[in-house]
């Protein structure tokens, strides 16, 4: 049965679209029609750009315009795994394309054929060759597309299959809403939205693609800040529980501490005290490099909130981290009487239900746990603080989550979210609109720095020998790559499962060794976790999984391989990872790019380890993109976050600027209206006015 397509139509309907795929594309977030089409290429093979053999380097990945000469027979290799080889040349060169497991394109590949193919040029014994290249027939009146589309997988989706099902509705893009009002689009130079998420999919050329990007980050960026003021605004009008100063004894607490706190962490306990005095509720972002002490700054907050009566809770983004939070916080508040508990998924049944009913009846004071723990099923006495470590998250949607929560008699908790990724100012602003910032910009003294090394490729034995001397003497270690299993697409960026069989086989045989990646179920991750933090697991071979972690002292080395291919604030997370002991601990980033640009960005991670510099160098290098994208972990993402610079960001300034002075001007209306659909889709229950 046909289905007339609109954009909210479920995807299924989609000719060619099964259950299988559907399903696919539901683990990538795509779910109607509409979803498909805003589903963005993660990037593009510049096909239309190419090159001639000679000038070809090896490593290079490029595309060629060839005539084929000869083709081999399809050979027999061990396993059924098969070859075949193809000389190829154009007007000054020649090279050999390889293939294995294709004998069906060796049919094909027949002699005086014209095509034009992609892949990376390596040398081998022969000579120049591209091993597995993609292959586009050249025929007479038919233009080759000069950019293909590279789109985010899942299993069994193929570039082919997303592609197939994109082009399939590529013409309902005409009936996407445009949020921008026409003054808005001529005045910053941009072009309807419906153009923009066609030309996405099938760019002609560099300039209409970058004019469609820029378009989408501008309405994207302006419907979310917009979002961000109303939810701001919103809180502005609710009603807190003021939490006095008054004979609470809070100066005995923080003298309490096993240590002096930092005029960093001093500063921002006066600002959360201060914020929590008043009878709005509080929405503060405290921000701090890893080991900036924010757990104490916390826990400064939550005695205060107990000590005036309340009920306060902390929640953490996984059940290791939430443990290790208890811990800390009992350490510090039991010496007042304050009872914590710690309530995850993991804990016995009895268990649960006796900690469920003890912050029900107000017995606990501060309940620690896991987000999905803490704000779906329990019931608090009367909670005013949440408390939120989101590391390196911030979604928009848990914020908006918390603030909807703990409301007692139509009051609402005052909120500490804390997050562990240096943001350069210009983008939190941006990013954190709707929260107040407590910085903490500097380290507790006595640290150990982090010895940051970067090595190429080639020296990679020698790191592992090192790695092995140290856990001969009690140290351990990570080695984190980039991607879990080898695949066509990526096949020079080596992956944990292969890491880990090679390692295990060679240079560190015999050294209790553990694999986490994110395909895991988190029991196996934590199990995993939990051996390294034991020592039962020397070494951790994992994807970045890692970066929100334990903290496991003994840890000493961090090799990152491929670093080239993480982001500077990325790298300064995972390096975040060790370094928590009184041992010298280092770093060392396995530089597999080619270029020099790789290069210099690895050196500014040796040279620096503020993580706040780390970060402008990011956003100078590698634009705003990389934090509005990576670091949302999904809950929400700017489905453009390839903007490249800062201007489309200050242009948003103005406008929003111009909006909030002029808000019931009709010419915003549709971008109102996307910004409160915006808060629906990611706010759940926040109340839009
Ligand atoms: P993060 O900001 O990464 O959450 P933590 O709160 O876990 O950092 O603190 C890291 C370590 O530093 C902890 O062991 C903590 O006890 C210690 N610490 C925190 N503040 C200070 C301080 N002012 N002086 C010395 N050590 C501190
Ligand atoms: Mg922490």
């Amino acid at each position: 049965m046909a289905v007339r397509l609109g954009l909210e139509t479920p995807i299924k309907y989609i000719k060619g679209i099964g259950e299988a795929k559907s399903n696919a594309f539901a683990r990538l977030g795509v779910e109607t029609v509409y979803d498909l089409l805003s589903f963005y290429p993660r990037g593009y093979e510049e096909r239309g750009k190419t090159v001639s053999i000679s000038d070809a380097f090896d490593g290079e990945l490029c595309s060629v315009i060839v005539t084929v000469r000869e083709t081999s027979a399809v050979k027999r290799l061990r396993g059924n795994m098969t070859v075949f080889r193809s000389l190829v040349e154009d007007e000054n060169g020649a090279m050999e394309l390889v293939f294995f497991n294709c004998p069906y394109i060796a049919k094909t590949l027949s002699s005086g054929r014209k095509y034009r193919v992609y892949g990376r040029i390596r040398i081998g014994h022969r000579g120049k060759e591209m091993v597995s290249p993609k292959l586009e027939p050249i025929i007479k009146g038919v233009e080759l597309p000069y950019y293909i589309p590279i789109y985010r997988l899942s299993p069994p989706l193929t570039q082919k299959a997303i592609s197939q099902a994109v082009l399939e509705v590529l013409p309902l893009c005409e009936a996407i809403p445009e949020p921008l009002p026409e003054s808005v689009r001529t005045s910053h130079n941009l072009i309807k939205q419906s153009e923009a998420v066609r030309i996405m999919h099938v760019p002609k050329d560099e300039k209409e693609l970058s004019l469609a990007r820029r378009s989408i980050a501008f309405s994207e960026l302006a419907v979310f800040r917009l979002a961000l003021c109303n939810m701001r605004s919103n809180t502005d009008r609710v009603k807190a529980i003021p939490l006095g100063l008054k004979n609470v004894g809070s100066k005995n607490f923080l003298e309490s501490l096993p240590f002096e706190l930092t005029s960093a962490q001093k500063r921002a306990v006066k600002e959360i005290f201060s914020d929590l005095g008043k009878d709005r509720p509080m929405a503060r972002l405290l921000q701090g490099d890893v080991g900036s002490g924010k757990t104490a700054v916390a826990a400064a907050a939550i005695y205060l909130c107990v000590k005036n009566g309340y009920q306060a809770c902390m929640m953490a983004p996984t059940e290791i981290l939430a443990a290790q939070h208890k811990k800390t916080l009992d350490k510090f508040l039991s010496p007042f009487g304050i009872r914590t508990e710690l309530l995850v998924s993991g804990l016995p049944a009895a268990e649960k239900r006796r900690v469920r009913e003890g912050i029900a009846d107000g017995s606990i004071n501060v309940a620690v746990g896991t987000h999905a723990l803490i704000t779906e099923k329990t019931v608090f006495n009367n909670c005013a603080l949440a408390v939120a470590d989101e590391q390196h998250r911030f979604g928009v949607k848990q914020r908006a989550e918390l603030l909807s929560k703990s409301e007692i008699d139509g009051r609402r908790a005052h909120m500490l979210v804390m997050s562990a990724t240096p943001i350069p100012r210009s983008l939190s602003l941006i990013i954190f609109g709707d929260l107040d910032v407590s910085l903490l910009d500097e380290l507790p003294p006595g640290r150990q720095k982090i010895e940051t090394k970067v090595v190429s490729a080639n020296d990679t034995e020698k790191v592992y020998e090192f790695l092995r001397k140290e856990t001969e003497t009690g140290g351990r270690g990570y080695v984190v790559c980039s991607l879990i299993e080898e695949n066509e697409e990526n096949s020079d960026r080596r992956s944990a499962e292969s890491y880990f069989a090679e390692l295990s086989n060679a240079v560190l045989k015999g050294i209790p060794m553990g694999l986490m990646h994110g395909r895991m179920k988190p029991a196996e991750k934590a199990e995993v976790m939990n051996d390294f933090a034991t020592g039962r697991i020397k070494v951790l071979v994992s994807t970045t999984v890692i970066e929100v972690g334990v903290d496991v002292p003994e840890a000493t080395v961090m090799i990152i391989e491929n670093a080239e291919c993480f982001g500077l604030s990325q790298l300064h997370q995972l390096r975040g990872r060790v370094g928590r002991g009184n041992k010298r601990s280092v770093c060392v980033l396995v530089n597999g790019g080619k270029g020099e640009d790789s290069a210099d960005r690895l050196k500014i991670m040796r040279d620096t380890s503020d993580g706040f510099k780390v970060a402008e160098a990011d956003l100078e290098r590698r634009g705003p993109g990389d934090f509005f994208g990576v670091r949302q972990s999904g809950e929400f993402s700017f489905a453009c976050s390839a903007i490249s610079d800062m201007t489309v960001l200050k242009e948003t300034d103005a406008l929003i600027k111009e909006i909030r002075e002029n808000p019931n001007d009709p010419e915003y209306r549709t971008l109102f209206d996307s910004a409160k659909k915006f808060l629906e889709r990611t706010g759940g229950g926040l109340t839009v006015n």
